[in-house]
């Protein structure tokens, strides 16, 4: 929850500009705007017991094998499968997601942790190096408690991302989950508990901001990964650096469909519907920006447009609703002014933007073109079902304006040689491309992006060693301390 200036916050919630005490973490159902439930801030000595219990652990989890953790990993798995309707309604309750949508999220999560309990203790090994000084390896040590900071569009496999590889690690975690989606927070630090994890391995705290620069200056915590805007990103970064603590950012992004003319148009447009709407559009790798060859430009749109009408908002419990709400009030009345501000400044709307009469928080899926350069959605993160479309003459014109963005997050290319595609997509400045397919996110495969989008990767092995200390140790069968070149002492 963002604080305005007049608020502050107590130990269990805000007050608000005129005194009135607020819970800060609350569900509130994006499809009815009931509140559901409200929860309070955590107290300073929740913290410190959970920062006591997770320094033990760390401890305790140093003196036995990774391969060790990996059977509670495969039972946390299994019990997200066996529990994925009851959890699958939660997402759709805290933020509106689809319900189909939701159990193939709680399914992805299963597999993330099942691949890291199989992989993960393999990745761990250490390495040995070829060197003069000696016998050189190194080890892949755990580092302490971590806290990660997460955001409300995939409550679940924000968490999953990390937890998975620091679990093999053995780095316990604090979660610090989205104020609007305290309900998910809950329900995931469930199922590990059921699971049976040792106290201290995952605790979800509902902590104030205030209280997570706090968590990131404790000496016990270790790192910070944080999943969410640039803004709350460049904040938690920023304590990161002042206490010198390791950090991860994967933050926004403003990503580009680039279609070459040589794309087949019915593949282009299997995947670009998804694409943008999938979550509701509320996805850091939406395609945001088509980029289109000037041949295909006229009927990309047509048929772009044809498919959006086809979006059926309505209930997200119900299987036939194919356009969820956003997730908050607030969420469509920026993405709202934002076309707004778009419009105003000489976009033109090629489709959609009316109302729609439902009480829940919808949005019509839109679509703009004719965005210049000096216009503000050009640069913008727009997170709701608006498309922009651009018209460009030539290959290199669409790198360029693939390029020319803040972010670097993720991007796709459409190309009827995909070896070419391939070409095009080494060219792009961005983190993630993938060529004439959706985009995927699986553990295999690692995430993340440059510039605005943030630093560092989650999943692979890339994440996994994201908060490790890669520890040298070198070791010599006889001393020699001759005058070698490179002997410090
Ligand atoms: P957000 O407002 O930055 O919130 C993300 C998390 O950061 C929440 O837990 C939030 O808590 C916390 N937070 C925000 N400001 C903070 C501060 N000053 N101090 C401490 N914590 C703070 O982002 P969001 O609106 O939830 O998420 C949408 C954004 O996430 C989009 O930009 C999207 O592209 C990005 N995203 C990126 C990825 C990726 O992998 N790169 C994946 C998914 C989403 P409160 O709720 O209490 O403010």
């Amino acid at each position: 929850m963002l604080l305005k200036n007049s608020w502050s916050y107590t130990e269990t919630g805000i007050n608000n500009q005129e005194g009135v005490f607020l819970l800060a973490y609350k569900t509130i159902n994006p499809y009815t705007n009931e509140v559901v439930k409200e929860y309070p801030t955590a107290s300073a000595s929740e913290i410190e017991t959970t920062l006591k219990k997770g320094d033990k652990l760390y401890r305790e989890w140093r003196k036995e094998p990774a391969a060790n953790r990996a059977e509670m990993l495969h039972k946390i798995a299994a019990l997200l499968r066996k529990n994925s309707e009851k959890l699958a309604k939660v997402l759709v309750i805290d933020m509106g997601k689809l319900i189909n949508e939701a159990r193939g999220e709680v399914e992805l999560c299963a597999i993330i942790a099942d691949y890291f309990a199989d992989h993960g203790a393999e990745m761990l090994k250490p390495t040995s190096l070829s060197s003069k000084a000696g016998n050189a390896h190194v080890e892949k040590d755990s580092l302490g408690v971590l806290l990660m900071v997460e955001p409300w569009n995939f409550p679940y496999y924000q968490i999953m991302r990390v937890f998975a590889p620091n679990y093999m690690v053995g780095n316990p975690m604090i979660l610090k989950h989205s104020s609007n989606t305290p309900s998910s927070a809950a329900a995931f630090e469930k199922v590990v508990n059921d699971a049976g994890a040792p106290a201290g391995s995952f605790t979800n705290l509902f902590l104030s901001h205030e209280q997570v620069t706090k968590v990131i200056a404790d000496p016990r915590v270790q790192g910070v990964a944080l999943t969410g805007s640039e803004q709350g990103g460049s904040v938690v970064a920023e304590a990161a650096g002042k206490y010198l603590k390791k950090s991860s950012m994967e933050l926004g992004g403003n990503d580009a469909f680039v279609i070459l003319n040589d794309a087949d148009l019915d593949q282009v447009l299997k995947v670009a519907k998804r694409a943008r709407a999938y979550n509701a559009g509320q996805v850091c790798t939406s395609s945001k920006r088509f980029i289109v060859a000037d041949n295909l430009y006229d009927e990309f749109l047509k048929r772009l447009g044809e498919d959006f009408k086809q979006l059926k908002p309505g209930d997200p419990m119900n299987e036939k609703t194919t356009l969820a709400p956003l997730s908050t009030a607030a969420a469509k009345q920026k993405l709202q002014k934002q076309v707004d501000d778009a419009i105003a400044a000489g976009a033109k709307l090629y489709q959609g933007n009316h109302p729609i009469d439902l009480p829940g928080q919808f949005f019509e899926p839109t679509i703009l073109t004719d965005i210049t350069q000096d216009n503000p959605a050009y640069y913008e993160e727009m997170f709701g079902p608006v498309a922009q479309v651009y018209r460009v003459s030539s290959e290199e014109e669409a790198i360029k304006l693939a390029s020319d963005s803040h972010y670097g997050l993720g991007g796709i290319v459409f190309a009827g040689d995909p070896k070419h595609g391939e070409e095009v997509a080494s060219q792009i400045e961005t983190g993630m491309v993938f060529v004439n397919t959706v985009l995927y996110t699986l553990p295999e495969l690692p995430f993340g992006g440059i510039k605005r989008s943030g630093y560092g990767r989650e999943m692979s092995s890339l994440g996994l060693n994201a908060f490790v200390n890669e520890k040298l140790i070198v070791s010599v069968d006889k001393p020699d301390l001759g005058n070698a070149a490179g002997a410090l002492f």
